[in-house]
């Protein structure tokens, strides 16, 4: 129980709506209780009268939203007496359940896909301890196995088909409403396996059950791994948000139910669209995110500006991870620092004077 003002994590926070007892040990770092930070200089440059803001999901304890559904997902594997977890990954899933069950105590093993994993997800996923089994496939082939291994082996899954994950990322919907005190008209989100589309969708709706209130849910996947603007799965994913380089979502129905119901939509957004996004929101806002959390705020503005999100909307994008994840992506997209200068105040001055 929360004792003062001390923030004890999302489970303990909203744990009317959430799967636990109150004698269920909480596996938690904090997660949870990000901020929703209203942009300031990029609604101008649409050239129409909006609200946007944006839910920083990169200050999660680990730099991205997967914590949400991971606490709640180890927390209930715990409870279980389950001693393992695995998951196959794109990268944060992978630091996160790494992360989670160094807290827990228990044995991470996780798949990710040889080399098209951003350094900073590495980097954590190591250093919290996981087995960590690199396979010569995407993230598609390495659910596959997950699954498969799963039958044979005292493992509980921690991907996003575990249902405990949407059950703790669905808070991310309640907090935002808390914040605005109001339901937003949009909400814009990246997507990949779908999960946290889904996600949200469970949120708004079980807030909305009396009033009927909810968002319209709008979902950009990037260019070359589209599958629900295909209208099928497909095999060779590929993109330079490498969080959303899914061919075969696994929350497929569920997504799609999301838009119906909600009466929104799915596009997509080339990488350079992506990286464009992600460059604007870090020289405009001061907010860096990662590339895949981009394309939601990338395929806002273009939809404000050609009218499909109409002016006066109040808009939600969610920024699913911290740019410092993909360290390599970032400096290849800015411009190689010049050459050093002499140690001199005279030549620092120069340097100084020939940029204002
Ligand atoms: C996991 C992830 C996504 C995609 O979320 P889904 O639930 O798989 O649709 C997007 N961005 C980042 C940074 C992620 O880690």
């Amino acid at each position: 129980m929360a004792t003062g003002n001390r923030y004890l994590g999302l489970i303990d926070k909203y744990r009317d709506v959430l799967p636990v007892s109150d004698s269920t040990r909480l596996i938690s770092i904090g997660e949870g209780n990000t901020p929703l930070i209203k942009l300031e200089n990029i609604p101008a440059l649409t050239g129409k009268n909006v609200d946007i803001y944006v839910k920083y999901e990169g200050l999660n304890p680990t730099g991205s939203f997967k914590d949400r559904g991971m606490t709640m997902a180890v927390t209930k594997a715990v409870e279980e007496g389950s001693k393992a977890i695995i998951c196959a990954s794109t990268g944060n899933t992978s630091a996160s359940a790494a992360a989670y069950a160094a807290r827990a105590g228990i044995k991470a093993f996780v798949l990710i896909p040889e080399g098209k994993i951003a350094l900073g997800k590495l980097a954590q996923a190591m250093m919290h301890g996981a087995e960590i089994i690199q396979i010569k496939g995407n993230f598609d082939h390495g659910m596959q196995l997950v699954k498969e291994v799963a039958e044979h082996a005292p493992v509980t899954i921690v991907n996003s088909i575990n249902p405990y994950r949407i059950q703790g990322q669905k808070t991310a919907a309640y907090e935002i409403v808390e914040a605005l005190g109001k339901v937003p008209d949009y909400h814009c989100l990246p997507v990949g396996n779908a999960g946290n589309i889904t996600a949200h969708w469970l949120g708004y709706t079980e807030m909305g059950k009396t009033s009927g209130e909810h968002p319209i849910m709008a979902g950009y996947q990037a260019a070359g791994a589209a599958p629900f603007l295909k209208g099928e799965m497909i095999d060779d994913p590929e993109t330079v948000a490498t969080a959303i380089r899914i061919g075969r979502p696994q929350s497929w129905d569920q997504a799609w139910a999301a838009q119906k119901e909600s009466g929104g939509w799915f596009d997509l957004l080339s990488d350079e669209e992506i990286l464009a996004a992600q460059k604007l929101l870090s020289e405009q806002e001061g907010i860096f995110c990662e590339p895949a959390s981009a394309a939601s705020v990338g395929g806002a503005i273009r939809d404000i500006k050609n009218g499909k999100i109409p002016e006066g909307s109040t808009i939600v994008c969610t920024l699913t991870g911290h740019g410092l994840k993909d360290p390599d992506t970032a400096i290849s997209q800015c411009a190689i620092n010049p050459k050093a200068i002499d140690a001199s105040l005279d030549a620092v001055k120069a340097a100084i004077l020939d940029k204002l």
